[in-house]
């Protein structure tokens, strides 16, 4: 079994953490930063376009 957890850090806070991408909605889709109140695309909590190509993996 592959586990492949992604780097997330959020744009506003600077906040970072990992998550599995099965936790993390769609590419598209929004997510809210656990830390503070913002919501922005999966794509701008992404750390690396590495990470943002394994979430993209995860949801094709
Ligand atoms: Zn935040």
């Amino acid at each position: 079994m592959q586990e492949a957890w992604i780097q997330l850090r959020c744009p506003d806070c600077g906040e970072q953490w990992e998550a599995n991408p099965a936790d993390l909605p769609e590419p598209d889709g929004t997510l809210g930063c656990n830390h503070c109140d913002t919501s922005r695309r999966v794509a701008e909590f992404t750390k690396t376009t590495r990470d943002f190509e394994i979430l993209r993996e995860f949801h094709r």
